[in-house]
């Protein structure tokens, strides 16, 4: 029969993480970290289960959860979500994007995302019936460049899709740039999804500018957030959804034939585990001190870095050690180095020309240490 996405393989982020297993290689791929969460989460998770809370929960999310949700953006952003009609636990935020895509993009809708983008989004729009238009982020600093996006909207755009901290290029968009999408979105009524789910990795005293913080962005976003990046939980698959009423209302009749309800322990745990902001406020420096020694330790090889001011990548030009093209210079890397990396390449459509590739170092420091004695020597 037809494939419905004939141009998709696997994902880099699996492919290549079996290539590290295979190969022994220290993996610094796939973006998850190689050590545990806090001992208290777990043991909120266990206390829930004890407690019997394991049936189906709330279609929309345990209600303790959503409220703990609603007061953690209002403290950090000031703008009062309803914790029962704006915001839906989901099953990650990979499952938040697709719902959300979903529930507002009809056949024939263009979607504009910035390239070098996450890589589910464009199949995600397809499946949906969708135009995926891929506007390019500007090449080397990665900036939004909103002449380009500006000139992309058609009438038939029905939403843009935004990523800060972004993944793969470790920027952050500042103030100004989302004052600037709040202008340029104010004449239409164009949707928006913004992913910010390493929105609590943030370095050299960067803020993260939510789209919450906005009014002109807020009334017609989607913001999506992963507990699995926040808590060094990845596994455990549990993501929120914050959208004004009538947009939630939408997502909510796409999540019950979706998934219908996210893990009711894990709810519960979370929900207990958010009663102190310490573990994500704590993060930031978390993060800065393992970027810190990842940056250092490649600081005298022949690795260009990129700079890194959010989310846990680190990106570096490849092209004073090696001829091969990225993709080829990863598969490399992992076989005869021992070090697993993602190329750029898969992050964009047609016609990538950097020699780019992505470390990710949420990693152990002893992980980092061992990776980068591998990597001076090139
Ligand atoms: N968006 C981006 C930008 C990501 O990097 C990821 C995780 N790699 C996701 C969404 C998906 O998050 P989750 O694991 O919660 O589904
Ligand atoms: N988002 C993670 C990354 O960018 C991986 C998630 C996945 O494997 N799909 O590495």
């Amino acid at each position: 029969f037809p494939s419905k996405l004939p141009n998709v393989g696997t994902t880099i982020f699996t492919v290549m993480s079996a290539l590290a297993t295979e190969h022994k290689a220290v993996n610094l791929g796939q973006g998850f970290p190689d050590f545990e969460c806090a001992p208290e989460l777990v043991n909120a998770v266990t206390a829930a289960m004890q407690a019997g809370h394991n049936q189906y929960p709330p279609m929309t999310g345990v209600p303790v959860l959503r409220e703990a949700v609603a007061r953690k953006i209002e403290a950090l952003h000031g703008h009062a979500y309803n914790p029962h009609t704006e915001i839906t636990i989901t099953a990650g935020a990979t499952q938040a994007i697709i719902t959300a895509i979903l529930a507002i993009v009809h056949a024939g809708d263009e979607v504009i995302v910035l390239d070098p983008c996450y890589d589910s989004y464009v199949p995600n729009i397809e499946l949906a019936g969708g135009k995926a238009v891929r506007v390019p982020l500007t090449p080397g600093t990665f900036r939004p460049d909103f002449a380009k996006i500006s000139a992309a909207i058609t009438p038939r755009t029905r939403a843009i899709i935004i990523n800060s901290p972004h993944n793969p290029s470790a920027t952050i968009w500042t103030a100004e740039e989302m004052r600037q999408l709040e202008d340029l979105l104010a004449p239409t009524d164009i949707l928006l999804i913004s992913d910010e789910v390493y929105e609590h990795m943030v370095f050299d005293g960067a803020e993260h500018q939510s789209a919450a913080r906005f009014a002109g962005l807020a009334s017609r976003a989607f913001i999506v957030s992963s507990f699995g990046k926040t808590f060094h939980v990845t596994g455990w698959k549990v993501g929120t959804v914050a959208a004004p009423a009538a947009l939630t209302a939408e997502f909510r009749k796409v999540h019950q034939f979706n998934v219908f309800t996210v893990n009711t322990p894990v709810q519960h745990g979370l929900a207990a585990y958010l009663q102190d902001p310490t573990p994500y406020l704590q993060l930031p420096a978390f993060y800065q001190a393992k970027r810190d020694l990842f940056r250092e330790g490649l600081a005298g090889s022949r690795f260009k870095l990129l700079p890194s001011t959010g989310s846990y990548f680190q990106c570096v030009d490849i092209s004073a050690i090696s001829d091969l093209n990225e993709a080829d210079f990863c598969q490399w890397l992992t076989r005869e180095v021992g070090v697993a990396a993602i190329p750029l390449s898969a992050f964009y459509g047609d016609g990538f020309d950097q020699r780019v590739v992505r470390f990710c170092f949420a990693k152990k420091d002893e992980t980092l240490r061992a990776a980068l004695e591998r990597l001076r020597k090139l």
